[in-house]
């Protein structure tokens, strides 16, 4: 008889820790097979540490082929109507733009989020997301590039909109970019001064009425702190009613001048799942508690793109956080073993361990196992929770740590990656394909430092 072919679509927290629990568990008893864009998987959490110069991009990554032994990557993206659940099988587009099928008896759907986009005018235009690394890098260069223009800037009011970064979105990622990036450019400024004591200035706006909204009071208490003692200039009750290459027009009628808009408005299931036609919870593919899909019981799903009900609290279903993407994973690979006769099966229960917010510098909100925790105490507690919760490179992400704390940040523009190159809407079919709409959509970057905002 030939083995069972399961197929995990996305490796992310979810997907990796389900192919890396399944090649452990089927040993050689079942073919894996895990099909995802790129060759790695990605720490996400520490992407704002990536933008800020703190770690080099590769530290964040997790090599997909040296780390799951037993598992056979396909390079490709799941197309949105590609998936047929009733032959059982998921059509792809590979990363040259060729087109292939892969069959399954048992299928993982882990493909994660996207950009949430509003409804904003000039937002789509005019802002950039913070999903990945090319985002993560291309803010690097872009903030290290505003500093320097405004070094060499006559012009008081143009000086002071390069000098002005607004960030929306005051959840645990704009949070973190701002109070990583208020450090960042305080220390590129030192070292080349803006004249006339100009200090960059951070602006950190969320709808909701404190920062980090969705998250524990006295978390969010402490990460206002920090943050006011930083200087970084915190709108809550605020939202963006219109975005242009000059600035942003906020809900209060003020008119920012700036050339940098960072959405972190928050995610959306990645539509992916749309495609398949079962029910759905706000984009979000329901599962029943074994992470199973009613109705077909072959194929499971988890992380953000599932709606997984939450058994502690009946009626809600679990948060999109990287806690739960990464124990779903590991149930949903338990369950998929058992329906094959290896082991039993078991429902997805978890309970919050508490979050680490890193605000950079010795500082972070934490609150391990509902204790909150602020300073350095916190600080600690965040770096050692991340080193725990990393697959791999742990030493290399330690030594950039080290680095850090003892010699001063490389502040140089690399260029790798072009505005045009991070569209907003990382939902589109093709974002990384953008190259052939360059001119019309944003000019290269040399120009763009003249053009304005991107
Ligand atoms: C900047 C940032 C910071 C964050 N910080 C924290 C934090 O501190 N704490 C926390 O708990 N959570 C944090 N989160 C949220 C957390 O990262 C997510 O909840 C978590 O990544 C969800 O895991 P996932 O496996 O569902 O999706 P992901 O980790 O996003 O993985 C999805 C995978 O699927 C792949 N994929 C997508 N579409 C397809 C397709 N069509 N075909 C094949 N593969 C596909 C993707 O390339 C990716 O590899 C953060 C998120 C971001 C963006």
């Amino acid at each position: 008889m030939s083995r069972p072919r399961i197929l995990i679509v996305g490796a992310g927290f979810a997907g990796y820790r389900a192919a890396r629990t399944l090649s452990r568990l089927t040993r050689q008893q079942a073919d894996i097979t895990l099909l995802n864009p790129t060759d790695h998987f990605l720490y996400l959490p520490l992407l704002p540490q990536v933008a800020v110069g703190i770690l080099e991009p590769r530290r964040v990554t997790v090599s997909l082929p040296g780390t799951l032994r037993r598992v056979r990557l396909v390079l490709g993206e799941a197309e949105a109507d590609g998936i047929d659940l009733d032959a059982r099988t998921v059509r792809y587009r590979d990363p040259e733009g060729g087109h292939g099928t892969l069959g399954y008896d048992r299928l993982v759907l882990a493909v994660g989020s996207v950009n949430k986009l509003l409804p904003v005018p000039g937002v789509a235009e005019n802002a950039h997301g913070f999903r990945g690394l090319p985002e993560a890098l291309y803010l690097r260069d872009h903030v290290t590039r505003q500093i320097e223009l405004a070094a060499g800037e006559d012009d008081p009011r143009t000086r002071a909109a390069r000098c002005t970064f607004v960030v929306v979105g005051a959840g645990y990622t704009g949070t973190e970019v701002a109070a990583q990036g208020q450090l960042f450019t305080d220390a590129l400024v030192r070292r080349r001064p803006l004249g006339d004591g100009v200090r960059p200035r951070w602006l950190l706006l969320d709808i909701a009425s404190r920062v980090l909204p969705e998250l524990d009071e006295k978390l969010s208490h402490t990460a206002d702190q920090v943050l006011r003692q930083r200087g970084v200039d915190i709108r809550t009750g605020t939202s963006v009613r219109e975005a242009t290459d000059g600035g942003v027009l906020l809900s209060d009628g003020e008119f920012v001048e700036s050339r940098t808009l960072v959405w972190c408005v928050g995610v959306r299931p990645d539509p992916l799942v749309e495609g398949i036609g079962q029910p759905l919870e706000r984009g979000r593919l329901i599962v029943d508690p074994y992470l199973q899909v009613p109705g077909h019981h072959e194929v499971f799903a988890c992380g953000d793109a599932a709606a997984v009900p939450d058994l502690d609290n009946p009626g809600q279903f679990t948060a999109m956080t990287a806690q739960h993407a990464w124990r779903q994973g590991e149930v949903a690979a338990r369950n998929v073993a058992a329906s094959l006769g290896i082991g039993s099966r078991r429902p997805y229960r978890h309970r919050d361990l508490g979050l680490v917010v890193d605000l950079g510098g010795v500082k972070a909100a934490a609150n391990p196992l509902g204790v909150s925790l602020s300073g350095p105490l916190a600080g600690a507690v965040a770096r050692g929770y991340h080193l725990a919760a990393m697959p791999g490179n742990r030493l290399r992400v330690a030594a950039d740590w080290l680095l850090d704390a003892v010699l001063p940040r490389q502040g140089v523009q690399l260029g790798l990656v072009r505005s045009w190159s991070v569209p907003l809407d990382t939902a589109s079919p093709e974002p990384a394909r953008v190259p052939e709409r360059q001119p019309s959509a944003r000019a290269p970057e040399q120009s763009e430092a003249t053009e304005g905002q991107s």
